[in-house]
C-alpha cells in the first residue's frame, strides 16, 4: 500500500464527528498553508489513508463508530507512519482517557474549543517530527 511509505507531504488529515469541527480546521489549517482533508468516520479516515500519505492525522477522541484510542491503535497497526494528534471537547480533566492516553504513548492532545496557536504548533511539531527522517 503506497500511503505506507513515508514521503514529503503537507497533507492533514482530520478525523472528527462534528461538521462545524472539521470546517473550522480546514479552514484555519489551509490558511497557514497546510492541505487538509476532513472526513467524519474512521472508516472514511482509512480509505483516505490507504490513498495517499499524510504527515498528520488528527482525531477526535469521541466518535461514534470508533473511540480515537483505538483508530490510533489500527492506524499503528496497519504501519502508516502518520504523526497523530488527538482532540476532545471534554476540556482537561485527569481522569479522561484522553489524559490516560497521553501519559501512555505521548501523543499531543487539543482541546475544544481550541487554542489556535497550540494548534497551529501541535502541527508544526508533527511536520518537523515526520520529516525529520527524510530529504527535505
Ligand atoms: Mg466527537
Amino acid at each position: 500500500m503506497s500511503s505506507s511509505i513515508k514521503e514529503k507531504n503537507k497533507r492533514i488529515l482530520v478525523v472528527d464527528d462534528e461538521v462545524d469541527v472539521l470546517d473550522f480546521l480546514k479552514i484555519y489549517l489551509e490558511s497557514l498553508g497546510w492541505e487538509v482533508c476532513t472526513v467524519p468516520t474512521t472508516e472514511a479516515a482509512f480509505k483516505e489513508l490507504g490513498n495517499r500519505a499524510f504527515f498528520l492525522v488528527l482525531t477526535d477522541i469521541a466518535m461514534p463508530d470508533m473511540d480515537g484510542y483505538e483508530f490510533i491503535s489500527k492506524i499503528k497497526d496497519k504501519k502508516f507512519p502518520s504523526e497523530m494528534a488527538l482532540m476532545t471537547g471534554f476540556g482537561y480533566n485527569p481522569k479522561h482517557t484522553l489524559v490516560k492516553i497521553y501519559k501512555t504513548i505521548r501523543y499531543p492532545c487539543l482541546f475544544k474549543p481550541f487554542n489556535r496557536a497550540k494548534v497551529a504548533e501541535a502541527v508544526q511539531n508533527a511536520w518537523n517530527s515526520y520529516h525529520k527522517d527524510l530529504d527535505t
